[in-house]
């Protein structure tokens, strides 16, 4: 007698895509999701008020539009950085886990969390012709397999309808910036950015793309040589900020 094959469940279907545990806590979940619902509502969402340039949030009740001390005092080439969240608690985990542990699927959340910037008023209802990552070293991505802010970009343009390119390359393989001081920061990304070959981003408006602004300086560096390179206009997206 012969038994038609038992349908797999939605939920069966869902585990094949979906881990069945929170990528935070480790709480078991049955619902297509990485994290649990509590360690979601845990993602330290950036809200105003906050620098129109950098997103770094203040305490306190400013309406207006300001920068902070901080961009006021030096120059930085792009228009303006969106953050959505604090690269802090849950958002810095599973940022360090996609990055550092292998854990690339672990972009689709973090893809979702950069995502949130588009509805930002700086960004939202502007035209862009181009997503750009910040390129990694190829030696660097040698040695993690992948660049994070490519695959972030690849998923932002596939849901916005936005072309993606890579006409920036890195140049240097710079260390880790958190060890540096602003004034030895800069220096250390000297050159470190340029275009490559046959790249053209002439009168293009860009969104740089990466997972996490530091300070601004690789971000900033990237928008120099993309204007320089005759880009209309240049602004950038982080799935966090720290
Ligand atoms: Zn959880
Ligand atoms: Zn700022």
């Amino acid at each position: 007698m012969w038994k038609l094959p038992i349908l797999p469940s939605l939920n069966a279907l869902a585990s094949l895509l979906y881990p069945a545990h929170c990528a935070a806590c480790s709480e078991a979940i049955n619902f297509p999701a990485y994290l649990c619902l509590s360690c979601a509502a845990k993602a330290p969402r950036i809200k105003p008020p906050f620098c129109a340039t950098c997103s770094e949030p203040f305490d306190g009740h400013i309406t207006e539009v300001f920068s902070c001390a901080n961009c006021a005092h030096r120059v930085l080439h792009f228009e303006a950085s969106v953050s959505a969240y604090r690269s802090r608690g849950v958002v810095r985990k599973i940022v360090h886990d996609f990055k550092y542990r292998q854990q690339i699927h672990l972009r689709f959340p973090v893809a979702d969390w950069l995502a949130e910037t588009l509805h930002d008023p700086r960004l939202d209802g502007r035209r862009f012709d181009l997503l750009v990552p910040v390129p990694l070293h190829p030696a660097r991505k040698r040695e993690r397999g992948f660049n994070q802010a490519a695959l972030l970009a690849e998923l932002l343009g596939r849901r916005a309808g936005l072309r993606v390119q890579e006409p920036l390359e890195r140049l240097r393989y710079t260390t880790t910036q958190t060890a540096f001081d602003r004034a030895e920061r800069m220096e250390n990304l000297r050159d470190a950015f340029r275009l490559r070959k046959k790249a053209d981003v002439r009168g293009l408006r860009v969104l740089l793309i990466d997972d996490v602004l530091t300070t601004g300086s690789t971000l900033s560096e990237c928008a120099r040589v993309l204007k320089a390179g005759g880009a209309l206009s240049v602004h950038a997206a982080t799935a966090a900020r720290a």
